[in-house]
């Protein structure tokens, strides 16, 4: 059996006249070779195109935005987590630092020191709502903070802070003095 031009025509079925597609329709129907290359030739097509449109599954879009927020957010705890355990490394530092010279300053006043006790205590309880708002207020903007003023500015934070409290110590001490 002649099989050309038929098994040509296979590949160019849509630019076929009607009396070619007609004359291709017959072979195939008495032809079990040419019949074979034209599934085989439609199967191959069928691959192609779907493999073209595989699309992405329903709610990709949703699921990598959330997965993306999810990341976002942790990164930010991470952050902040990391700015508190610096400040607190500070404070424990500068404690350190200037322990022996407050502690005698610290004797008279140990009766404030239970209400600041109190009050630090208050705080501490506090401390879930101070992440929050820091969290809030540094959600916008810890992107754009360079890593070093992440790290100094606890720690100057807390050097005020505890400059803060010789001062107020000091202050309080000869006050004492001289009563
Ligand atoms: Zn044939």
């Amino acid at each position: 059996m002649k099989h050309q031009p038929y098994e040509f025509w296979l590949f160019e079925r849509k630019t076929l006249s009607s009396d070619e597609a007609r004359d291709l329709e017959d072979h195939l129907t008495t032809c079990d070779n040419c019949r074979a290359l034209a599934n085989a030739w439609t199967n191959i097509e069928d691959q192609i195109l779907s493999a073209s449109l595989v699309a992405p599954l329903p709610g990709f879009t949703q699921r990598w935005r959330s997965r993306l927020a999810d990341h976002r957010r942790r990164t930010h705890q991470r952050q902040m987590s990391a700015v508190l355990f610096t400040t607190a490394l500070g404070l424990v530092g500068l404690a350190f630092l200037f322990g022996t010279e407050l502690l005698p300053l610290f004797q008279p006043a140990i009766p404030t020191l239970m209400v600041w006790g109190s009050k630090v205590a208050n705080l501490v309880a506090n401390l879930h709502l101070f992440r929050m708002i820091m969290g809030i207020l540094l959600d916008a903007s810890i992107d754009s903070i360079p890593l070093v003023y992440r790290v100094s500015l606890p720690l100057s934070l807390a050097g005020l802070a505890t400059l803060w409290v010789v001062s107020i110590n000091r202050f309080r001490y000869r006050r004492i003095r001289k009563e």
